[in-house]
């Protein structure tokens, strides 16, 4: 039996919330703004997942959330606030196909992973209307609408413009509210991009290699290789003009290797069954910057095309 959602939003009026993309992240953040007072209406192109969500709801831990579902592209004018939560890989599909969803000042938020989110989603609605971020809270789905989440994380977010403004407070406070730990954080850029570099090193090396990420770091060669392509990362960010601290990302990934040990990162995980990964907007995304400002990144060349070989080979495999 689903209980209603008790909470009751608790700055601000309740906000009308389109969720595209019900996976994992969508139904975690998702769940929560309902739980917290907000109307939240999910759309997926899996017509399985949408209906299950319409019958009952989303499952956090087993905790439920009621709330609304619908397919791609049947709503018209309702959203304050569209959270987009596919894989990067269908973020301009995805956004072109719901922005019509959106209120005349409504705005879409993206913490996916990746570079080029935020300004693919500027293309289709305008780049005053994104709001950009991170998230490293921990969701894995466990069936339509279900999700199992173990431990806890934070947000950070920022307009894509770099302009303040009350509404990216608003959404921020919302997301506060509902338990995800956020804050409108001016330097959000650094944050994506050491997300970004730390993901490059990282998912691309476990999705190669079939290793978790304690294996990467008690083998010396790959180990080596992870802390070039954090290095070749960092040349990246700042030749692109963006601050990153060296010594913060090589930590992150040193602590991931000594206390994250038995963690199978997306990729591998997106590798093993044999969906198409977020190589274009992670290895890619960096790869990018650094022939537009003129910069050397062999290790991560060499990682994107490899990665970009098994994308293809599991492509062939899903045509047959
Ligand atoms: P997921 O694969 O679980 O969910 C993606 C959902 O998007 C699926 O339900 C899929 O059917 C749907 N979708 C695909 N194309 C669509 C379209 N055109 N329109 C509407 N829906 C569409 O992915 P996830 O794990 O929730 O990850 C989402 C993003 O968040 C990724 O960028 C990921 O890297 C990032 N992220 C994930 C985690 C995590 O722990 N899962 C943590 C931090 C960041």
């Amino acid at each position: 039996m689903i209980q209603p959602n008790v909470g009751k939003a608790k700055r601000g009026s309740a906000m009308k919330i389109v969720i595209v993309g019900a996976g994992a992240m969508g139904t975690l953040f998702g769940g929560r703004l309902a739980r917290a007072g907000h109307q939240v209406v999910f759309v997926d192109t899996d017509n399985a997942r949408i209906g299950a969500i319409a019958q009952q709801g989303v499952f956090e831990n087993g905790v439920a959330a009621l709330c609304e579902a619908a397919l791609p592209g049947t709503l018209e004018g309702v959203a304050d606030l569209l959270i987009l939560f596919t894989k990067s890989l269908h973020t301009a599909l995805a956004m072109k196909a719901n922005a019509a969803a959106l209120k005349p000042d409504g705005l879409v938020l993206t913490l996916q992973n990746g570079l080029g989110n935020g300004e693919a989603i500027a293309e289709v609605v305008g780049a005053s209307r994104v709001l950009v971020g991170i998230t490293n809270w921990p969701a894995d789905l466990l069936d339509h609408g279900r999700i199992h989440v173990d431990g806890a994380g934070i947000v950070k977010l920022w307009s894509l413009t770099g302009e303040d403004s009350p509404a990216l407070h608003t959404v921020s406070d919302a997301l506060s509210d509902a338990g995800l730990s956020a804050t409108a954080e001016p330097s959000v850029q650094q944050a994506i991009w050491e997300k970004v570099i730390f993901n490059a090193a990282l998912n691309g090396i476990a999705a190669l290699t079939g290793m978790a990420v304690g294996q990467i770091g008690d083998f010396g060669p790959v180990r080596e290789l992870a802390m070039r392509i954090v290095t070749e990362g960092v040349v990246v960010a700042e030749a692109a003009g963006v601050t990153v601290e060296p010594d913060k990302v090589g930590a992150s990934v040193e602590f991931a290797m000594e206390h994250h040990r038995g963690h199978k990162p997306s990729m591998l995980q997106d590798v093993e069954a044999g969906r198409p990964t977020e190589v274009d907007a992670i290895q890619g995304g960096l790869l990018k910057a650094a022939i537009q400002w003129g910069v050397a990144a062999p290790a991560l060349e060499t990682c994107a095309a490899l990665l970009r070989g098994l994308d293809h080979r599991a492509a062939i495999t899903r045509k047959c």
